[in-house]
């Protein structure tokens, strides 16, 4: 904002819009836990003690530079006043119109838009959406904020509003570096003027500010302060991580797991980080950025730091301290410091080792969390580079003997027979097509399980996961069963077949009927209850490849493919036994091939069949009336 279009001194200055609407919804909001407003203030103070912490990291030219960071709560009973005070970094004329005469920041602006769409609802959970300042106008008659910015040349200057739709400036009379927010607090809100009830809200929610808070007079700080991350994990109760975890995101249940490491090699670190059980529980939070807090040396040096996990775990919210960053690295130069890799490493592996963990000792959790967050594990398998296999524990696969379950692919190898040469997997699109789907017959006679993957991200993923302990992964429709895990002869014996002559005759129909739509026809032995099967050309792209070329390139043309038949099967032996030249051949073979390329997942206009399957079951009715 430049010095001309700042608003006159005593002028009424209208508030915009939607700042109105919130201020409208929180002065008369019934909400019954007004003390979140305390919470807002004291989050705000020490959001300005730690810029002003990142400033002096590199600028020791800022006014009062030796005064201590605190935060200070008085309140004055007869005046009906009470005032939050920090020693931080202070606003301007200008930023005082700029911070609070708008609400660009915060959940707040999230409020406003939820807001539009049920009022009633929301003005019953303010305290769960990080409403910022305004907060306080639930409980004020007016505020008064006073303000002194670390700039040395600056001058104090001063904001008020009555929670009407206008706001006034003057010159503020603050000598001191930082800002007192003053409120002239309403009839029905004088609990808070009373110390102990202030006490008790700072415990409650602010204990973990990492600057000393004051009330009244008293130089024992009211809230533990202590960088919880900074303990060792011996010292640190289960309640203390909940407590920290809900008072840094505001989510109002416990996390799904925590973890917290101290570490002194080869960097030294402190981290304490967090999962959600649910992540729609942060949409409103004040932590609305994928990242970590990150520290150096306690200070903070950023909200939302990206670089300390890869993209694919960024659901995991917390705090990275460390002694070896050095102090002057900047938001900007965070990203090429050598630490940094180190460090994100480091946090890296222990999150992925947390999780493996939950996976075996709290299945059910792991079961949730996978429900969750397992697209975006099976995404890391499929980009990560740096050794990809240690996310494979943590897969979760439905199978075609439990489409409903999950399970992990130990799980899998401890059921499987342990000659079985192969990790086994049907690819399709959805998982119902795995019972009607000819490659599965063999599997299904000879009861090996087969995990059912019908993600779209599941060929990427596949990409990379090859093998898993010794194990090849291998697609049922590209499987040669070996002679041991086939079905065993005798019971394919008992089957009549067709004369070879027959059959010879039958794949010479079959081509002269599809042409070049197939690559070729011939029989196979592999198939039990199905008729027929697709298959790919040998030195075709297998089906992973070709699946993975088709989605990042529309245009491509899926190879064609190779049409087998199982001349034991009655259709085909029914067929094989038509006279040359009846019609139905054609009505037959042309529906048997469409319900190939069907459970493929590749007919390309299915509806083309109506009216086939008609003549079929005309042709059924007529054959009953005779
Ligand atoms: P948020 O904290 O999410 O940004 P708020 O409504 O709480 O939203 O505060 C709005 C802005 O006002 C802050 O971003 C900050 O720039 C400024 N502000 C509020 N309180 C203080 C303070 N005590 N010291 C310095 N700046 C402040
Ligand atoms: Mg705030």
């Amino acid at each position: 904002m430049t010095e001309s279009n700042i608003p006159l001194e005593g002028e009424g200055i209208p508030f915009k819009a939607e700042t109105q609407q919130l201020l409208n919804i929180l002065v008369h909001s019934l909400y019954t836990e007004r003390e979140i407003f305390l919470r807002e203030l004291i989050s705000n103070a020490s959001d300005a003690l730690a810029r002003l912490d990142f400033v002096m990291l590199t600028d020791r030219d800022v006014h009062d530079p030796d005064i201590p960071p605190e935060i200070r709560i008085r309140a004055d009973q007869d005046a009906g006043l009470l005032v939050i005070e920090d020693t931080g970094i202070g606003m301007t004329r200008e930023e005082l119109v700029d911070n609070l005469g708008t609400i660009a920041h915060s959940g707040a602006k999230a409020f406003v838009e939820a807001a539009s769409e049920s009022e009633q609802n929301l003005a019953e959970i303010i305290g769960q959406f990080g409403v910022g300042f305004y907060s306080a106008f639930m409980v004020a008659d007016s505020i008064r904020v006073v303000s002194r910015s670390y700039r040395p040349d600056a001058e104090s200057a001063a904001w008020m509003a009555t929670g009407e739709d206008t706001y006034t400036l003057e010159a503020g009379g603050r000598e001191k570096r930082g800002t007192e927010v003053r409120i002239h607090i309403k009839e029905d809100a004088r609990e808070f003027l009373d110390e102990s009830r202030l006490r008790q809200v700072v415990k409650r929610h602010s204990d973990f500010i990492q600057y000393p808070i004051y009330i009244g007079d008293s130089e024992e700080p009211a809230n533990r302060q202590t960088a919880l991350w900074r303990q060792s994990p011996r010292e640190v109760e289960a309640e203390a991580y909940q407590e920290f975890y809900k008072q840094l995101t505001l989510d109002f249940s416990d996390p799904l797991l925590h973890t917290h490491m101290v570490v002194d090699a080869p960097a030294q670190m402190y981290a304490l980080i967090f999962l959600a059980q649910d992540p729609q529980n942060l949409v409103f939070s004040p932590r609305k950025e994928p990242g970590l807090k990150l520290y150096a040396r306690k200070v903070l040096i950023q909200e939302f730091c990206t670089e300390l996990l890869p993209q694919y775990l960024n659901f995991f919210d917390g705090v990275v301290d460390s002694e070896d960053l050095p102090l002057n690295v900047s938001r900007e130069s965070v990203q090429s410091n050598r630490v940094m890799a180190l460090l994100k490493r480091l946090v890296t592996n222990k999150a992925i080792d947390t999780l493996r963990e939950l996976g075996q000792t709290d299945p059910e959790k792991y079961t949730n969390f996978w429900e969750t967050y397992g697209q975006r594990l099976k995404e890391g398998v499929a980009i990560e580079q740096d050794q990809p296999e240690k996310l494979f524990p943590l897969l979760r696969f439905h199978t075609d003997q439990e489409l409903d379950g999950w399970t992990s692919l130990d799980e899998y190898l401890e059921r499987a027979d342990p000659d079985q040469e192969s990790i086994y997997y049907f690819l399709g699109e959805d998982p119902g097509a795995v019972r009607y789907n000819p490659h599965m017959d063999a599997f299904r006679q000879a009861e090996i399980e087969v995990l059912v993957l019908t993600d779209p991200v599941d060929p990427f993923m596949l990409m990379q996961l090859r093998e898993y302990e010794g194990k090849s992964l291998t697609n049922v429709a590209e499987a040669d069963l070996p002679e041991s895990e086939a079905a065993p002869e005798e019971a394919q014996d008992e089957t009549p077949s067709l004369e070879p002559e027959q059959t010879a005759d039958l794949i010479v129909r079959f081509k002269n009927l599809l042409g070049d739509r197939v690559e070729d026809v011939r029989t196979t032995d592999r198939l039990r209850r199905s008729p027929a099967r697709l298959v790919n050309p040998e030195g075709a792209p297998d089906q992973t490849v070709q699946r993975v070329y088709r989605m990042m390139d529309k245009e491509f043309e899926m190879p064609k493919k190779v049409l087998e038949l199982n001349p034991k099967h009655r259709i085909l032996r029914a067929l094989g036994n038509l006279p040359p030249n009846d019609p139905k051949f054609d009505l037959v073979a042309e529906q048997l091939y469409a319900n190939t390329l069907l459970v493929e997942g590749l007919h390309p206009d299915p509806a083309s069949m109506v009216e086939r399957i008609q003549d079929l079951i005309t042709g059924l009715l007529d054959s009953d009336a005779e």
